[in-house]
């Protein structure tokens, strides 16, 4: 794959835009703007969305352009920099007009890359290339859509360009309303390392009580910083509600937090643990080399004897031995039931090829 080595900004570290999910009224979004200027003087963006796209028609779609001059207030009152989501190019215009310092791109928008297009194209013609913009994941876990979105604004100019990590909507979330999938930010970083990446804690957990567990892994991970949801009233929000903490809980959040610190480290201690990994990574793939060889082993039986290459009952065997030697190894089951599902559908992969291939050597 092809990938420009465009850069972004390096802001300090850890980054927090912290305010409500919606602007719901001069009065909330000024209470919660203070109380967070005043107990966390690390904030430095204040969030708002004021379009929202719902998944219900009936449901609150925000309160539009009225509340751009609440965030412009709000900029003057508390000097936090303000940023909203925008969605279509009206949108980037009336920001401009309200002064807003950075816009977001939402889940839904960076999914579509036609929508993107038109963004950026508007970026182009007003000439504001340097507004910074936070972009974050499309719905589905794919890192070239997330980068697709993030390379046609850098090909419009765009100078100063965040990733946003706030999970993947899939059929099972597990205990999250999103599925983290922390392995698809990480790729990110790999293959953009110049991008700094937050995560959205909020919008992964879906419940305030996960927001902490969610960031402080973001930390681990060495994302660059977090955008969290924070209404002086959770319980009476309009979007979110449930997901949302209160400017107290943020200063909590931000004094617990433990942000690594990539430099001090050291150094031959990891050297020599990582020396170690990769010695265990090496056995790993011989073993998985070998385990491929016995399937294709296997394969020539099946095929002589006419059997199907799956068979269920061998699989739940294979399945109920592996999960029962995990517990007692004190392994995670689910990590172990995901590895054996990968392992057991690429080794029928490799049996269908290996029939296959000895046919065709047959037949010529
Ligand atoms: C939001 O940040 O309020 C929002 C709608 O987020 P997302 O696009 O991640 O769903
Ligand atoms: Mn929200």
């Amino acid at each position: 794959m092809f990938i420009k080595p465009f850069h972004s900004i390096k802001r300090e570290k850890p980054l927090v835009i912290a305010g409500p999910c919606s602007a719901e009224s001069y009065e909330q979004v000024l209470q919660t703007a203070e109380s967070i200027a005043v107990s966390s003087p690390s904030v430095h963006w204040f969030r708002a969305g004021v379009w929202k796209s719902r998944t219900r028609p009936s449901q609150f779609e925000g309160i539009g352009s009225e509340a751009l001059k609440w965030l412009s207030q709000i900029k003057a009152l508390t000097g936090l920099k303000v940023c909203t989501e925008v969605i279509k190019p009206e949108h980037i215009e009336l920001c401009l007009k309200h002064g807003i310092d950075g816009l977001w791109i939402g889940a839904r928008t960076s999914t579509n890359p036609f929508m993107i297009e038109e963004l950026a194209k508007c970026l182009q013609h007003l000439k504001v290339t340097k507004l910074p913009l936070f972009v974050k994941n499309p719905l589905n876990p794919d890192v070239n859509l997330w980068i697709g979105a993030m390379e046609r604004f850098y090909n419009v100019g765009c100078e100063d360009i965040t990733a946003v990590h706030r999970g993947f909507s899939l059929v099972d979330n597990g205990k999250y309303r999103q599925k983290p999938l922390w392995q698809v930010p990480i790729e990110l970083k790999r293959l953009l390392p110049d991008v700094s990446v937050l995560c959205d804690p909020s919008h992964i957990a879906g419940e305030r009580q996960y927001v902490y567990e969610i960031s402080q892994m973001a930390m681990d991970l060495s994302l660059d910083g977090l955008m969290i949801e924070v209404h002086h009233n959770p319980e009476a929000a309009k979007t979110d509600s449930n997901q949302q903490i209160t400017p107290d809980e943020l200063k909590s959040l931000l004094e617990h937090l433990n942000i690594p610190n990539s430099e001090n480290r050291s150094l031959s201690d990891i050297t020599a643990i990582r020396e170690r990994i990769d010695f265990i990574d090496d056995d790993i793939m011989d073993f998985l080399q070998k385990r491929m060889a016995q399937s294709e082993a296997l394969a020539r039986i099946k095929h002589q004897e006419n059997m199907s290459l799956f068979q269920p009952d061998r699989w739940q065997e294979v399945l109920n031995d592996r999960l029962l030697k995990a517990k007692q190894k004190g392994l995670s089951q689910n990590f172990i039931k995901i590895i054996f599902e990968q392992i057991h559908e690429e080794s029928i992969k490799v049996q269908s090829y290996a029939i296959k291939k000895n046919s065709l050597q047959k037949e010529n």
